[in-house]
């Protein structure tokens, strides 16, 4: 897990899968609530063989059908990643702070 500095918690993992706008909704909204928040999960096969089962999480900014990708080759991962991943750059949240956001809308 990579880190990075929060003003909160100083040094610390971040949640790579949350987007940039996303990220930037959870820093200026307390209200945001988890109907804000998409989650779209990805599966990632190579030769049959599950390598990552991860939730991306955005802002309500793709096509809300989109809710689980199967990433098998290298064209679905054109097709169905790559377009994706430009949300995510620049983006990643501080995990300390995400659960801190989780706890409080669960709460
Ligand atoms: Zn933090």
């Amino acid at each position: 897990m990579s880190l990075m500095n929060c003003s909160i918690h100083g040094e610390v993992g971040i949640h790579p899968y949350i987007s940039k706008a996303l990220g930037h909704e959870l820093d200026i909204k307390s209200s945001l609530a988890l109907t804000d928040i998409q989650r779209v999960k990805v599966n990632i096969y190579e030769d049959n063989q599950l390598l990552s089962n991860d939730f991306y999480l955005l802002a309500n900014e793709v096509l809300s059908d989109i809710k689980h990708l199967v990433i098998r080759n290298e064209q679905d991962e054109e097709k169905f990643l790559k377009p994706l991943m430009p949300k995510f750059k620049g983006g990643g949240y501080c995990v300390k702070c995400f659960s801190m956001f989780l706890s409080k809308i669960s709460a």
